[in-house]
């Protein structure tokens, strides 16, 4: 189930006025949702002592949202900057916060250490010389290669750039101990959109073993073991949820294990962003052209400015057309176009929707994560506004739209040449 009912039934019957009132296109994103998604993740870990969850800031970037997080008492996984500043605008510091960068700078790791710090997640080896000075607790994130565990294949991490390979991280580990941290945890980061709930369970238990083992050799005790985001939601009407029931019950059953055979647990941590606000945003759009070619074009007040993973990915993304049920109306298997110049800019192809007139309205759903924050600025196309359902039932906007000014700010610097 894209977009749930509940969603549908607190935005359907107001969004004409919204409309009305903000202008299309935008992303609106709903609070109740959010916060509903956040408590089940809370509770489902609950028998987790210490459970906790770092909401991945790319995914909605904007402070209004983190808000949200925070008073989840959700920490933030930061990979860059401009995400740590953020953060730290909004009162998180210290171990509210991980930055989990990859080929990061010396400038990098200087933001990271100052304004109170946070843990440090490192990509790399090679990057111990590059920190600043010697930080108390320290994360690698670890890239099991094409290592099987269980009966399940994590993936294919051979090809990915992050991480610390398999015979490199207990090495990672001693030097750290022996530079004088004293203070350990353990990151992977495997997934992507999984809704199968055995792949976590699977992290989880390749983590904890890797954890028991580098214990042993180095004496020393893990902290937490974070399992990284990629929990996955369902995009199309056919897919089923995540069991997150399952999946924390089977964890769970994981970190009791690990405690019989080591007489401590660590803390269980996750960065999830999809899966928290993923299903709680939609681009509302509105029809403005219809051309009747080879195919049949439906022309929106959006494109993939706004929104970019139907472009990049042929990702699905669900659409409704506000007041026409596809049950009931006659139907047309359309393109839904953007105006930038590729042809890619598509939000969809091939759909069968209801008979769309100049001036509908389309809810483009599941666009609460990685929609917005993806967004870029070719063909000088702009970024629409973000607006807030509140729980109160009011809407605000939590960001403006982008305007020619922002895009041109850039054309004014300061001249310099050099004369060879
Ligand atoms: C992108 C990212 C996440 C979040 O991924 P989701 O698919 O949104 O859950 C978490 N951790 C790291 C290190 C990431 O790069």
């Amino acid at each position: 189930m894209p977009m749930s009912d509940n969603f549908k039934k607190r935005l359907f019957p107001v969004l004409q006025d919204i409309v009305a009132h903000f202008g299309t296109p935008f992303h609106l994103y709903d609070e109740a949702g959010i916060v509903e998604t956040g408590h089940a993740l809370k509770e489902a870990f609950s028998a987790s002592p210490g459970f906790m969850e770092y909401y991945a800031v790319k995914a909605l970037p904007n402070p209004t949202i983190m808000t949200i997080m925070k008073n989840l008492e959700f920490g933030f996984d930061c990979s860059s900057v401009a995400e740590l500043c953020l953060c730290r605008s909004l009162g998180a510091t210290g171990e509210d916060i991980i930055f989990t960068s990859n080929n990061t700078t010396t400038e990098d790791f200087s933001a990271a250490f100052s304004d109170g710090g946070c843990i440090i997640n490192l990509d790399d080896v090679s990057l111990i010389p590059k920190l600043p000075r010697v930080p108390e607790l320290i994360c690698f994130r670890y890239n099991p290669g094409s290592r099987r565990t269980g009966n399940a294949i994590i993936g294919n991490p051979v090809e990915a750039k992050y991480g610390v390979s398999h015979n490199q991280i207990i090495d990672a580990y001693r030097r750290m101990k022996q530079m004088g941290t004293t203070r350990f945890g353990l990151h992977t980061m495997l997934a992507s959109n999984e809704r199968n709930h055995t792949y976590m369970v699977e992290t989880a238990h390749m983590l904890l073993d890797l954890a028991q083992w580098i214990s042993a050799e180095l004496d020393i005790r893990f902290e937490f073991i974070n399992i990284g985001g990629g929990l996955g939601i369902p995009y199309r009407p056919e897919d089923l949820p995540l069991d997150l029931a399952a999946m924390a019950k089977e964890i769970n059953d994981l970190f009791t294990m690990f405690k019989e055979k080591n007489s401590y647990t660590p803390k269980l941590c996750m960065e999830s962003g999809r899966y928290i606000t993923g299903p709680h945003g939609v681009l509302v759009t509105q029809a403005i052209n219809y051309k009747d070619i080879y195919r049949k074009y439906i022309g929106v007040d959006a494109c993939m400015s706004a929104l970019m993973r139907p472009g990049i990915y042929g990702a699905y993304h669900h659409i409704d057309v506000l007041g026409k049920d596809p049950e009931k109306s006659p139907l047309e298997k359309i393109d839904v176009v953007g105006s930038l110049c590729e042809n890619n800019d598509k939000f969809a192809v091939d759909r069968i929707l209801p008979k769309i007139d100049m001036g509908d309205i389309l809810v483009i759903q599941d666009t609460g994560a990685h929609g917005h924050a993806m967004g870029f600025n070719y063909n000088g196309k702009l970024r629409p506004q973000e607006l807030l359902l509140n729980k109160n039932g009011s809407v605000e906007r939590i960001r403006r739209a982008e305007t020619l000014e922002d895009y041109f700010a850039t054309l004014t610097f300061q001249k310099d040449t050099l004369i060879i």
